[in-house]
């Protein structure tokens, strides 16, 4: 896709003025049209004062029954539940600390296909199992300290047909979902303000980092076992150092710790604090059966279209987008079709500004850091859908690779791509005074 940069002053003028326009109703419109649970479970630390432990698990049985335990250092307690397409079976406990060994849970066995872990929310921590047939949990519970013995959770798992999981599906719907105590009450400790409301008379642009997956959605996984939630965690965190060192932007994250957080928030916390800018940070991978791995390597960078520009961009953002269903939660609806006319039309006049900095940023990459393709591509990609928020998404490069697994480890390649970044931003916003002087 192409885009003519408008250069008459009538141009601009009136494309600000819709701009601004239609950034209140648009609010408006979302905050009615959406709700979500976790929107205010940003980036606050949690204060548990005293932290659970899982130390080991353990996976046991075959293709009909299996049982899953973990050791933990104390009782919790948990509340299990099971999602279809794909089918999961997801363990929510308050925050664990997981200490187990690198690699845990990737390998399948008998009715699983791999299990992940991690946070999910200020507080709360979660196990989300993948498994290859519809189950059914029939046990699942918290056994306390015994002695030396640690406290001991088991799951056990049943292969069931498609349609009794469905059945009990239902049940769990109506408020049946096992738990292993009664639910808390207790709301986890998420009051702790985020820095989203920075000062409103602040005139620096909000630059709104988002680094991608974290908590139990790991991401692409290297050849050495980097993981893309911290290497994306680590390269944001330097970024906003260097662009904070340079007094002329404000930012904010949309994660600093290793958890979880639903697309859709993300895209919310950067219109919360109208962002001028969203850029969503990635690392990505390709399988291990496409051949020449190794020399499939660069970085990339990606905007929203409704029509993706090529069919790798298609298949990256349905990975990308995939973030919610590892995590295990179930995709919100879409929304009203008469409000999507508005959004589209809003959607439209910031894809202009998010392709003029990809142009700008890809300018800035080529001949400092190896490029995956020459253009700007451009898919469905969730996270990049706020209407009125110029997005990109940045593939850093792949962790299939083993020279881009390197580089994105180290912290002079996150230097130099953080300074290319710098680049376009400062481009960018220059660009934008020219075209809107007030
Ligand atoms: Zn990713």
């Amino acid at each position: 896709m192409k885009y003519r940069h408008n250069s008459s002053l009538y141009g601009f003028f009136s494309f600000f003025f819709f701009r601004s326009s239609i950034f209140f109703l648009i609010t408006f419109i979302l905050m009615s049209t959406t709700t979500s649970a976790w929107a205010k479970s940003t980036v606050a630390k949690s204060t548990v004062v005293k932290t659970t432990v899982a130390n080991s698990a353990r996976l046991g049985g075959d293709a009909k029954r299996m049982t899953f335990a973990v050791n933990l250092s104390k009782k919790v307690a948990i509340k299990v539940f099971t999602l279809a397409k794909p089918y999961r079976v997801i363990i929510d406990l308050p925050e664990v600390k997981f200490h187990f060994p690198s690699g845990y849970g990737r390998k399948a066995k008998g009715l699983v296909s791999a299990y992940r872990y991690g946070l999910f929310a200020p507080g709360k921590s979660r196990i989300v199992i993948d498994v290859k047939h519809p189950v059914l949990v029939t046990k699942a519970q918290v056994i306390d300290v015994s002695g030396d013995k640690p406290a001991r959770m088991e799951i056990i798992l049943v292969k069931t047909t498609k349609e009794k999981f469905t059945l009990n599906q239902a049940k769990q719907n109506l408020g049946k979902g096992m738990s292993s105590q009664k639910p808390e009450t207790k709301k986890p400790a998420s009051k702790t303000k985020t820095k989203d409301a920075t000062s409103k008379e602040d005139p620096r642009p909000m630059i709104v980092i988002d680094p991608g997956h974290g908590g139990v959605d790991p991401g692409a996984i290297g050849s050495k076992g980097t993981l893309e939630k911290k290497v994306v965690l680590m390269f944001s965190r330097r970024l906003r150092k260097q662009l904070l060192a340079t007094g002329l932007y404000r930012v904010t994250m949309t994660r600093d710790i290793d958890t979880y957080i639903p697309l859709h928030d993300r895209v919310k916390i950067g219109r919360r604090n109208k962002a001028s800018l969203f850029i969503s940070i990635h690392a990505d991978s390709i399988s291990k059966k496409r051949r020449r791995r190794n020399s499939v390597r660069g970085s990339s960078i990606y905007i929203l279209s409704n029509k993706a520009s090529d069919a790798e961009a298609k298949a990256l953002a349905a990975l990308e987008n995939r973030s919610d269903i590892i995590a295990g939660i179930e995709l919100p609806e879409s929304q009203n079709p008469v409000t999507n006319i508005l959004i589209d039309l809003a959607q439209r006049e910031t894809n202009k500004l998010s392709y003029m900095f990809a142009k700008l940023q890809l300018k800035q990459m080529r001949g400092a850091v190896k490029l995956h393709g020459y253009r700007t591509r451009s898919a469905g990609f969730r996270v990049l859908k706020a209407p009125d928020t110029p997005s990109v998404l940045l593939e850093l490069g792949y962790l299939s690779s083993i020279h881009d697994e390197k580089n994105l480890k180290s912290p002079k390649w996150q230097k130099k791509m953080g300074k290319v970044l710098l680049k376009s931003i400062e481009a960018y916003f220059t660009q934008q005074v020219a075209v809107d002087p007030y």
